[in-house]
């Protein structure tokens, strides 16, 4: 079969990573496309692949345990005016950062060393001051807290893709809405095969897929890639609720791993305040089909009655909400705890993969990074190559 369209360089995920790649690609080279679907109109009805960005909240800050996390999401964040110029459009919110724990929480020690590190505004706060500071919290004594303003918020994350993927386009790349089926490796290039039939072909491809690269069979070379479901939970926030939480920045619980965003205005024209917590009897989805049923789903409700009983210890007036619901979503793990950005298939077929729960804060690097490799250019980078492959015998 001749292919409908030739490329230098098809992406195929049109996501948070894919976008990204895509910007930084288009301003090195003529002839990109980045292929993927939009957000679905009518969830229970689609029929298709789903993504983990479909949201208006996540969280983004520069101080992380890991070092790498943190360095990928500083020059992610250094490059939103940039961004915002390129596209037109604006999608990052500086409400700031609050980590809490344990006085002696060893995470929050690393993320502070890391922010310090890296030069972010961080200060540190004793349970007295995170009292003073936000009085809706109410946390337990001996609680340390550490705090990033400035670079520390929350983005929407429609909204980060599709400045990306606008900005991708005025630098000349081209967008399809269309979902890949095939992509095979061949003497002279790549062929990509779309559901609705056409076979696009290019020299190299760049697949960043997320949660479905895997089970979508997108990938010559087995990942090993563990997906998880994920569940949220939302409160509506009226105006007099609201009112006592002007001020309120992003939270992260070191013991928990919770995490809350502030309250956000969502498409419905209410606003929300979200809470989610990763848990060990978070479903694992083992095929495409058990994938988009869950992005089908509400999530787990036992989840629901737990995070809002969080919520509620933590936040007592959230006790005068009534509106309460749940959301699903997945996370996709690597082995390494970093996404893979590598080649799988000689220098023709390359991945940049694995959110690994916190992809969107550093979602810009890692396609900075994945555009760099696949392009073929030399870069400096605090972060080598190395880090990304993907591991021997999986
Ligand atoms: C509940 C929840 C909360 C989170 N909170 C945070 C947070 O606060 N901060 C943070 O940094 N990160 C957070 N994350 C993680 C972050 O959202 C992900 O790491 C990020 O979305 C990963 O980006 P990605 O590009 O790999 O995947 P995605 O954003 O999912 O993009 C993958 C794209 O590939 C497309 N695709 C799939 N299959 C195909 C196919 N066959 N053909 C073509 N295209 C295909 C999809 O349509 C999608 O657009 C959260 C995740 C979840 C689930």
């Amino acid at each position: 079969m001749e292919p409908n369209r030739i490329f230098k360089t098809v992406i195929v995920g049109r996501g948070l990573i894919g976008s990204a790649a895509a910007r930084h690609l288009a301003k090195m080279q003529d002839g990109v496309a980045l292929v993927g679907p939009t957000e679905p109109m009518d969830r229970a009805a689609h029929p298709g692949v789903f993504a983990s960005h479909y949201d208006e909240g996540r969280m983004v800050r520069i101080v992380d345990p890991d070092p790498v996390w943190a360095e990928t999401a500083k020059r992610s964040i250094d490059r939103y005016p940039e961004i915002a110029a390129e596209s037109g459009q604006s999608f990052f919110t500086p409400s700031g950062y609050l980590g809490y724990g344990a006085v002696e929480a060893p995470s929050l020690t690393r993320s502070q060393e890391n922010g310090q590190r890296l030069g972010a505004a961080i200060s540190t706060l004793d349970t007295a001051e995170i009292r003073a500071r936000y009085p809706f919290f109410s946390v337990p004594d001996d609680t340390r807290g550490l705090s990033e303003t400035g670079t520390a918020g929350h983005v929407s994350p429609r909204g980060l893709v599709r400045a990306q993927a606008e900005a991708a386009r005025r630098h000349g790349a081209e967008l399809i809405d269309a979902e890949v089926r095939r992509i095979d490796g061949t003497r002279t290039g790549v062929t990509v095969e779309t559901a609705d039939g056409s076979l696009l072909k290019a020299d190299r491809v760049l697949v960043a897929a997320g949660a479905f690269t895997e089970l979508c069979g997108l990938s010559p070379r087995r990942l090993a890639l563990r997906v998880f479901g994920r569940t949220v939970t939302l409160v509506r926030i009226d105006d007099e609720v609201g009112a006592a939480l002007v001020g309120m920045p992003t939270v992260g619980h070191a013991g928990t791993g919770a995490y809350i965003l502030p309250p956000i205005a969502y498409p419905d024209g209410h606003r929300y305040l979200k809470i989610g917590i990763g848990t060990t009897d978070d479903p694992e989805p083992d095929t495409a089909e058990a994938l988009k049923d869950w992005f089908k789903s509400e999530g787990s409700q036992r989840d629901k009655v737990r995070f809002k009983a969080f919520l509620e210890d933590l936040i007592p007036v959230l006790a005068e909400a009534r509106d309460w619901h749940t959301d699903s979503c997945a996370v996709t793990w690597t082995a390494t705890g970093y996404p893979y950005i590598d080649f799988v298939d000689g220098d023709r077929i390359a991945l940049a993969v694995g959110g690994n729960g916190k992809g969107a804060k550093s979602s810009d690097d890692w396609g900075w990074i994945a555009a760099h490799m696949v392009a073929k250019r030399d870069f400096d980078h605090p972060v080598t190559l190395d880090k990304l492959r993907l591991p021997q015998g999986l």
